[in-house]
């Protein structure tokens, strides 16, 4: 316990008189203090405890008077502000502690009373002072106020350099903050990230709703910015990125938010809205800044955007919801037509998540091997004669029912799933013509449809061999129908088509030319092509009857075909009449629906029995059939 006269010892000491405590204290330094035992009162040595422990104190401790006048100090005191005692004796820190530009004036520093009501609750206090040298220190004081017998109060003040302390926590902040900005922002343009969207849109919605005004959001994505990567390099790419955040942030008001999703994707979020129409002329406007062409090196950089619009309403109830329907609107802009501003529609999301759906269910189709094939007879013109099944993919939709080849072709296509799908046809093909030659048809011949995917597949012609192989078969069981339009217009990346038609060749596999006559008939390079047919697309069997240059054609094409000695097939016959006069120009073989509709595998098994038994068809058979 510090008593009263300790303290005044202390002062003595403080103030520069030589006084016992001093001397006493600067000799227990060095030497081990063994208290010596007494008969029970303290020792002389003991009633100065306190005064050592003030003297060896690292925290300044003061006395002052409630005006502010430094009565004694501490010898920390003296080490922490650099002064001499007796440069601080009697003046108050407030003249000398604060840094300059925040030292109160002389007379302010007069009238300074100590409040003692004031420092009651308020604890420890963190000033930044100032040491003799000038270097700008923390001091963490607490005040607390001693009356004495004679009702003089005093203020002691205890101070603590806690500036390593505060650093330290200042620098953690620091830290802190950053990795909350680095958390919350894109590195390359500095705008919000996909996390700070969400949060934001959250708010936002939740203000909206108790204002009573909308938020809009507007997805933006740069037109053809790959081009610029590709021609100018991810430096130039980069710097449209940087300068589109930079002109959207200019744009919109200090409320909004201006996000980028990754890529060429940003989000603005405009608050406090009322309209779609108000939106959409933001929208607008953010075209027209973000689009302002950009210097680049020697060049310019010039670049479209595309914005898709969404309002908030009552179905949206979170900032998911609502990103789904601006990035909705944008994939609508981006198909329909770029460089302006969609709003979001919820008709067009619902035919637009159902073909998503379709594409999911066709993937997961084909992985499954759920598709159906049925088999399309190409028949003689002899009674009874069936000279090949044309292998056809149908698929079952789980709740559209059958789907139309037109669907499912280009959809397979856009997915990236021809090959897929035409391997199956090819195991679908190999198989019915086990079948076949169990049930006695060895003489039809199975064939199936190839897509530049699959004919350009690394494995195909291994595959197809392997599979035959593996149910004892020979390659000439099989033919290969390739689209005139695939072998002509040589898409074949290293391989040219008609090489690879070649190659099939060359491994006895037979191919024919599907839907001749439909494209650029290339009839001076059918010599040339290692071809063992061709199928007249079904136009110029259609049409036989109607259209008399299209008679001159096929009679010349017939004879070309003869003379190359090429099986020859007419498609698309549906009438006795056609058949009848396709058979008068010389036409070898039909396939149509006056033969029979496709039909699965069992049903065209029944019919090939039916069919062949009767080497004269029955009385209602199309007469074409019973010719010869
Ligand atoms: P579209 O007109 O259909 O929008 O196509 P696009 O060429 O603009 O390309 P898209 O929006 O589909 O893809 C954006 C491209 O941006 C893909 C990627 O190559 C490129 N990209 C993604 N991130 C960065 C980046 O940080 N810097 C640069 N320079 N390019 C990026
Ligand atoms: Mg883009």
């Amino acid at each position: 316990m510090i008593t009263w006269m300790s303290i005044i010892a202390a002062i003595g000491m403080a103030t520069g008189f030589v006084g016992l405590a001093w001397l006493i204290g600067t000799r227990v330094k060095r030497p081990v203090v063994t208290p010596p035992v007494t008969d029970g009162g303290p020792t002389d040595l003991e009633r100065f405890y306190p005064v050592i422990a003030i003297d060896h104190a690292s925290d300044g401790i003061l006395i002052m008077s409630m005006n502010g006048i430094i009565l004694w100090m501490n010898p920390a005191y003296c080490r922490i502000m650099g002064y001499q005692a007796h440069e601080m004796l009697g003046r108050n820190p407030l003249s000398f502690a604060l840094p300059p530009e925040e030292t109160p004036d002389a007379e302010f520093v007069r009238n300074f009373r100590f409040v003692p009501e004031a420092y009651e609750k308020s604890g420890l206090q963190l000033y930044r002072n100032v040491r003799k040298n000038g270097q700008l220190f923390w001091n963490q004081i607490s005040v607390s106020f001693h009356t004495t017998d004679q009702n003089q109060q005093y203020a002691v003040l205890v101070c603590r350099d806690v500036t390593t302390n505060i650093e330290k926590e200042q620098a953690l902040e620091a830290a802190s903050r950053e990795l909350a900005y680095i958390a919350a922002h894109d590195d390359l343009t500095g705008a919000a990230n996909r996390a700070e969207l969400s949060r934001f849109v959250e708010a936002a919605l939740m203000t909206a709703q108790d204002t009573d005004s909308k938020i809009g959001l507007l997805h933006i994505d740069l037109d053809k910015f790959k081009q610029i990567n590709d021609t100018y390099g991810h430096p130039a790419g980069d710097a449209v990125l940087v300068a589109t955040a930079e002109r959207l942030r200019a744009e919109v008001r200090d409320t909004d938010l201006v996000a980028r999703m990754g890529g060429d994707e940003f989000v603005v979020v405009c608050t406090g809205l009322q309209t779609l129409t108000d939106l959409r002329n933001v929208g607008k406007a953010l075209i027209k800044a973000v689009t302002k062409p950009i210097p680049w090196q020697n060049s310019t950089l010039n670049f479209g955007a595309s914005i898709g619009a969404a309002l908030s309403n009552d179905t949206i109830k979170s900032a998911n919801d609502m990103l789904i329907q601006s990035d909705f609107a944008l994939y609508d802009v981006k198909r329909t037509g770029r460089g302006r501003v969609a709003t979001y529609n919820a008709d067009l999301h619902r035919r637009y998540t159902q073909a998503a759906a379709r594409e999911t269910a066709l993937v997961q189709a084909i992985r499954d091997k759920a598709l159906t094939f049925h088999f399309h007879p190409v028949v003689a013109p002899q009674p009874g004669v069936v000279r090949g099944l044309e292998t056809l993919v149908r698929w079952e939709h789980p709740t559209e029912g059958l789907m139309s080849p037109d669907i499912l072709l280009p959809l397979a296509q856009s997915l990236g799933l021809m090959a897929d799908l035409d391997f199956l046809a090819m195991n679908a093909a190999l198989d019915m013509k086990t079948r076949l030659n169990a049930a006695g048809h060895a003489d039809v011949l199975v064939s199936f449809n190839t897509s530049p995917e699959v004919l350009s597949h690394p494995d195909f012609c291994q595959k197809l061999l392997s599979g035959l192989a593996f149910r004892d078969l020979t390659p000439d069981d099989v033919i290969v129908e390739v689209l005139e339009t695939v072998v002509f217009e040589n898409q074949g990346g290293a391989t040219p088509f008609t090489q690879i038609v070649a190659d099939l060749n060359d491994a006895g596999i037979f191919t024919v030319l599907d839907d001749f006559g439909s494209g650029n008939a290339g009839i001076a390079q059918l010599a040339k092509l290692a071809i063992k047919g061709v199928k007249f697309d079904k136009s110029i069997g259609m049409s036989i009857l109607t259209d008399q240059t299209m008679e001159v054609v096929y009679k010349t094409l017939v004879g070309l075909c003869n003379e190359l000695d090429l099986r020859m097939v007419t498609e698309g016959v549906e009438t006795e009449a056609q058949a009848e006069r396709l058979r008068e120009l010389g036409c070898t073989n039909i396939q149509g629906f006056l033969v029979t509709k496709p039909l699965p595998a069992d049903a065209i098994l029944q019919w090939l029995d039916h069919y062949t038994a009767s080497a004269i068809a029955p009385d209602d058979a199309p007469r074409y059939l019973k010719a010869n």
